[in-house]
């Protein structure tokens, strides 16, 4: 059977398309009001800001066709703080994963929602539609010696993946320009001692990188972690400015090397980095901006766990 998805895939990946909607995850941003504590109020973020006409704050309404913007419910009626475990199953499965699971958990998927990830999620159903999906990250021997270690577990988007036959990509892929590295500009990749023949890169090329692959898909997705570190003050001192600044540097290259038939769609799994007086998540709305021609397809999204049937229908 590996075989026929294998072939499945690879017919899929070669088909011609029209429009693609690629799909940038960013974990832990919020939608708050343009205050002191609101790092995207105050830190400089041109690209976003030109698209805008301002800062992606709560008094942000930009309203012009192929643009939109709306704060959706990351806490999905739950108590407490909303985690990226649920919020990762929410977002690719299109389910309420925190109801379902009776709390929001945080890191990883509750092993439970795992078999209805691998079976319901975006890439698979995506696929089963004819689409030809890329999931864009590279993952290096370094975070599968980790997984079969049980230092970490699985991502909600790897059980995806998975459990779509979806192929992941490697640091091959990543030395092609095939990929990109979570962290936008792949110093997490030297960090880990697997940079060897792998440049960095500015984030605009990044954003290049991922347009690119948006030529032979109709389906892409990228998950970045770099705003909830961040937020969390795993990233130091600057860690704020420097997320901040990797995210608009890949969102500017991103936006200027979009084909005008495709659709980019960037949105959270639950607040933190827009709250600097605090270090934890928050339960404020998350962001959904979309840019291009299905843009006002998603103006009836209202939650998170709505936004993969979404796109499914856009597609
Ligand atoms: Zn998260």
């Amino acid at each position: 059977m590996p075989g026929i998805i294998d072939e499945f895939v690879r017919n899929v990946n070669n088909a011609d398309h029209a429009m693609a909607i690629t799909f940038v995850f960013l974990d832990g941003v919020g939608m708050a009001p343009s205050t002191p504590n609101n790092p995207l109020s105050t830190t400089p973020m041109d690209h976003l800001h030109a698209l805008l006409g301002g800062p992606l704050t709560s008094e942000s309404s930009p309203s012009r066709r192929g643009l939109l913007l709306r704060p959706i419910d990351a806490a999905l009626g739950v108590d407490g703080l909303p985690q990226s475990g649920t919020g990762h199953v929410a977002l690719l499965a299109g389910v309420n994963a925190p109801a379902m699971h009776g709390r929001h958990q945080p890191n990883f998927p509750p092993v439970a929602l795992r078999p209805l990830l691998a079976e319901r999620s975006l890439f698979r159903l995506a696929l089963q539609a004819g689409h030809a999906v890329a999931f864009a990250n590279a993952f290096g021997p370094g975070y599968w010696q980790a997984v079969a270690a049980r230092r970490i577990r699985r991502s909600a988007s790897v059980i995806a993946a998975e459990g779509a036959g979806l192929p992941l990509r490697d640091l091959d892929d990543l030395r092609a320009g095939r990929a990109l590295s979570w962290d936008i500009t792949r110093q997490a990749i030297h960090e880990r001692g697997e940079g060897d023949g792998i440049p960095l890169v500015a984030p605009e090329l990044a954003g290049e990188h991922l347009a690119d692959l948006a030529r032979a898909h109709g389906l892409v997705f990228f998950e970045c972690f770099l705003p909830d570190l961040a937020g969390h003050g795993r990233m130091g001192a600057g860690g704020v400015p420097d997320a901040l600044a990797r995210i608009d540097g890949l969102l500017g290259g991103l936006l200027a090397a979009r084909a005008p038939a495709d659709t980019i769609m960037i949105t959270s799994d639950h607040g933190n980095i827009e709250d600097s007086s605090t270090s934890s998540h928050t339960r404020n709305p998350v962001p959904l901006l979309v840019v291009g021609p299905t843009a006002e397809q998603f103006a009836a999204v209202g939650r998170i766990d709505e936004v993969a049937p979404a796109i499914l229908a856009a597609l």
